[in-house]
Parts: C-alpha cells; sequence; structure tokens
C-alpha cells in the first residue's frame, strides 16, 4: 500500500487553495514542500489584474477553523449583511443575505489572506520555492520536471503532486496533453464578459463613501457593477461588461466615452470612484472562464484541486470557498483511506459533482446579480423569503444553503434551491403582498417539495 505519510509531497501553487493544503498537511505531520512560480508577494508587489478582495463564507471559513485561523484572518475582513442595490434613478435598496445572526459574508484582501497562510506555514518548517515553475508531467516516466529562477530544470520521479496551479493549471495542461491514454475529458467555457476593477477611495476624514457592510451592486440588465468594502475604507468596483456589443469595452476606448457611459448608467458612482478615466485605462480587462474536466487525478501520483480540477466564474462568490471546502474534504478523506490512489479516487468522487454544482449555480448568479435583483417579482420573492427565515429559522434559501451552510453539499443546495425557487417566484408572480397567516402553507408547501 502507498501511503501519503511514506511519500515526499508537492503543492504546486502557493495561492489560496495551495497555501491552506500545504498548511494543513504540514500540521498533520506529511513531508510537504510547495512550488510557486511567483516571486514572494511578501517582497515583490502582486501584478494587477487579479481580484484584491473575495467574499469569504462559510464553507471558506471552515477551512480556515481546520488550519485555526479563522479568528485572526476574520480580523482582517469587513463584514456585509446583503446586498445594496443601486438603482439608475439613484435609490438604494438593501436586501439582507439572511435574518439569522452571524449569516454574512466577509470581504477579505486577497494579498492579506494569502501572506497569512504562507506565513503561518513557513513557521512550521514548511519551504516554499518561489520563482520556481512546474513545467511538465510525464505519466509514461512518473516524472514530473520543474524550471527553477536560475532557468536549470530538476526532474523529480515518484513523488506525489497536488496541483492547486490555478485556472490555467500546467498540470492539467500536461494531463490533456495524454489525454487519449488518460481517457480525459475537458470543457473551457469563455464569458463574452471582461472584467475591470476600479477604485472608491474614503472620504476626507477617511471614511467609508457609501455603506461600509454591504456588497454594493449596480444592475444594469445586460450588464453591472459590483463594490465590496476594504478595511482601509475603501472600495473595490469591478465592472463586468461585454466585450462587444453597443455598451461593451469595445466602445469604450477613450475617456470622454468612459465619462459618458458611467455618467448615464452608473450617475451616482461617478462623484466616488475619482479616478475613474486614469483606472479604466490604466488596469487591465480581465476575462471570465470556467473549467470542467475529469478525470482529476493520476494515478497515485498528482491530483488537481481548487481551480486547477474547477474554475468557475465568480458570481456566487465560491471560487476560493469551494477550493477551501476541497481541502476539508481532503483532510476528512486522509483520516478513512490510506492508500493513495484510493484517497485520490475518491475525493474526485466526492468533490466533482459539487463543483460541477456550484459552476452552473455561479452562471445562474450572474443572471441574478445583473438583471433579476432590479425585478419586482424578484424583489416581492427577496421579501417573502426573509419574512420565513424570520418567523421560520430552519427555512433556508438557495443563496443561504449555498452561503452559510457547509453542511449541505452544493449539489443538494442546487436541487433544493431550485425547487424552491421555482415555487417562490409562480407563488410571487401573482401577489403584491403577504399576510403573515399565509406563511404557514408557503412555507408547508416548501417543506413538501
Ligand atoms: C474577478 C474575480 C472575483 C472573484 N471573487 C471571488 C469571491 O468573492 N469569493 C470566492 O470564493 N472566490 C472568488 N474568485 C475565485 C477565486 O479567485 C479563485 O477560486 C481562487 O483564487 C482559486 O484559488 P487557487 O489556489 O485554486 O488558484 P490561484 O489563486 O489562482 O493560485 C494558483 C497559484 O499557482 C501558481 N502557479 C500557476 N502556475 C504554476 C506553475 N506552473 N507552477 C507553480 N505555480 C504555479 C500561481 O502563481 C498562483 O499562486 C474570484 C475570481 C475572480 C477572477
Amino acid at each position: 500500500m502507498n501511503r501519503l505519510s511514506d511519500n515526499q509531497v508537492f503543492v504546486v501553487g502557493s495561492g489560496l487553495v495551495g497555501s491552506v493544503l500545504a498548511l494543513r498537511l504540514i500540521q498533520r505531520g506529511f513531508h510537504v514542500e510547495v512550488i510557486e512560480s511567483r516571486e514572494d508577494m511578501r517582497t515583490h508587489p502582486m501584478s494587477a489584474g487579479r481580484s484584491i478582495n473575495l467574499a469569504l463564507s462559510h464553507r471558506g471559513i471552515a477551512a480556515l477553523e481546520r488550519v485555526g485561523l479563522a479568528n485572526d484572518i476574520l480580523k482582517h475582513a469587513v463584514q456585509m449583511s446583503g446586498r445594496m442595490i443601486h438603482g439608475l434613478d439613484g435609490s438604494l435598496q438593501l436586501q439582507p443575505y439572511s435574518f439569522r445572526s452571524g449569516e454574512h459574508i466577509n470581504s477579505i484582501s486577497r494579498r492579506t489572506l494569502n501572506v497569512m497562510l504562507m506565513s503561518a506555514f513557513e513557521k512550521l518548517g514548511g519551504k516554499i520555492n518561489f520563482s520556481t515553475r512546474l513545467t511538465n508531467f510525464d505519466p509514461s516516466k512518473r516524472r514530473f520536471t520543474f524550471l527553477d529562477s536560475t532557468m536549470k530544470e530538476q526532474l523529480k520521479e515518484n513523488v506525489i503532486v497536488i496541483a492547486t496551479d490555478g485556472a490555467n493549471s500546467a498540470a492539467r495542461k500536461s494531463m490533456l496533453d495524454h489525454s487519449a491514454s488518460l481517457r480525459m475529458n475537458y470543457a473551457q467555457k469563455f464569458q463574452p464578459y471582461g472584467y475591470k476593477e476600479l477604485t472608491i477611495p474614503p472620504g476626507a476624514a477617511g471614511e467609508f463613501l457609501v455603506e461600509r457592510n454591504a456588497l454594493h451592486i449596480w444592475p444594469r440588465g445586460h450588464f453591472m457593477m459590483i463594490a465590496l468594502p476594504n478595511p482601509d475604507a475603501t472600495f473595490t468596483v469591478t465592472l463586468f461588461l461585454p466585450f462587444k456589443g453597443p455598451d461593451s469595452f469595445e466602445n469604450l476606448t477613450d475617456p470622454h466615452q468612459v465619462e459618458l457611459f458611467f455618467k448615464k448608467y452608473f450617475p451616482d458612482a461617478v462623484p466616488l470612484i475619482t479616478d475613474l478615466k486614469t483606472e479604466f485605462f490604466q488596469n487591465p480587462t480581465g476575462h471570465l472562464n470556467s473549467v470542467k474536466c475529469s478525470p482529476w487525478h493520476y494515478q497515485d501520483q498528482l491530483l488537481l484541486m481548487g481551480d486547477a480540477a474547477h474554475a468557475i466564474i465568480p458570481f456566487y462568490g465560491q471560487g476560493m470557498n469551494c477550493g477551501f471546502e476541497d481541502v476539508v474534504v481532503f483532510d476528512n478523506l486522509i483520516d478513512k483511506i490510506q492508500n493513495v490512489e484510493d484517497l485520490f479516487a475518491e475525493f474526485e468522487k466526492q468533490r466533482k459533482i459539487n463543483a460541477d454544482a456550484i459552476s452552473d449555480l455561479a452562471e445562474d448568479n450572474f443572471e441574478e446579480m445583473r438583471d433579476k435583483v432590479a425585478d419586482p417579482v424578484f424583489q416581492r420573492k427577496r421579501k417573502l423569503e426573509g419574512m420565513l427565515e424570520e418567523k421560520y429559522p430552519e427555512y433556508y434559501s438557495k443563496y443561504a444553503m449555498v452561503t452559510f451552510r457547509p453542511d449541505i453539499s452544493y449539489y443538494d443546495a442546487m436541487v433544493r434551491g431550485r425547487r424552491q425557487d421555482d415555487f417562490l417566484i409562480s407563488y410571487c408572480s401573482n401577489k403584491l403582498d403577504f399576510s403573515s397567516a399565509e406563511l404557514d402553507d408557503v412555507f408547508h408547501s416548501l417543506q413538501s417539495l
């Protein structure tokens, strides 16, 4: 039997998921070393173009609790208790995420989170080889090739690699190079939308210029803008816009067009984003893609985890949370399954169905965020769900199941949540208001779905 504890384990990628995984493995006493293609972000600035902050919720927090860092990390987060919807007319509407206490999401800086995780790993004696990349895996020779900062190749045979090297995973690409012998399935989907990050700076007295404890959304039908708070009273704003078409990145090519576009669609945000025109042209336009593939592992040698296995689009705020949950599931399985190949296979069996579910939910949620949140039927549904949650704390909306209930799998949350949504949307289409007397009937109908 080949046990994980008998092997040298390389975690490839010290991004968010790789850092939590490496930390958990070293806490368990495994021989683990990390390979990271970038320079150390603690001594070199991170390149622009990646999301600056992220929504951290209960599934992700469960992983941080597992490595003993949840409380310390949450001290650096800003709580977001609901969506603040910005109408075209400047109106504001707060849609709470939940009516139960403790159910909010947390805006956290990617850098702060990553640095705290890497430092905790190193504190336990872990080694991160920066500026070193995985370039190839040859299954026929059971051999990995790493390239270090001096361009020297290092060949490693018969070691175990867990690849957390992100959405453009080199490990996954190597598996695809052998797709026929591995019978590998692969689907990559690019969205016709891109994203651009901008900033709302603090006010003159260092205050937050819009509501601090909310995720702000400017839904505009076929596109939208969002803003997440940071502890320094700034907001990171993200515009999601089609690449092509009438309102699109291809038509925003000079500062005047950008100004007119923002004045037309986001008039209340224009005075807040003080460096709009400079940032718009300085910051890169990111693309959004999702990846579904299988298998996620090769024998007892290579396992994909996090975005490398299942990159998803960011509209449920779950990509990192899902990757963190991977680590919890893997950690639980290590206790139960000794043989590495069986461990990898069981991990994939348990996670693939759930990663596919959250990927599909994220696609649905894009439509919800950019369009439906402003729709009167949807708003009545959210109101009714709020009333239900207040009266029946055991009622969980689809969003609440995904975000606040790690004990319900993504797949189960998707199936149950979609049934609830269908029922509630049809119920709310014909009703303008709800009496508390009818809540019992609605609740019992939902229970019987
Ligand atoms: C705009 C946007 C907003 C998002 N918002 C949220 C959110 O609110 N909540 C949420 O949960 N998720 C969010 N996500 C998703 C989240 O960013 C990812 O799911 C998460 O970063 C995945 O972590 P990872 O460790 O798998 O990959 P990454 O964070 O991409 O890390 C991969 C690491 O591997 C390294 N690497 C790459 N190639 C190699 C190689 N060949 N050799 C060695 N190292 C390599 C990279 O340098 C990097 O450090 C968002 C994503 C985007 C794009």
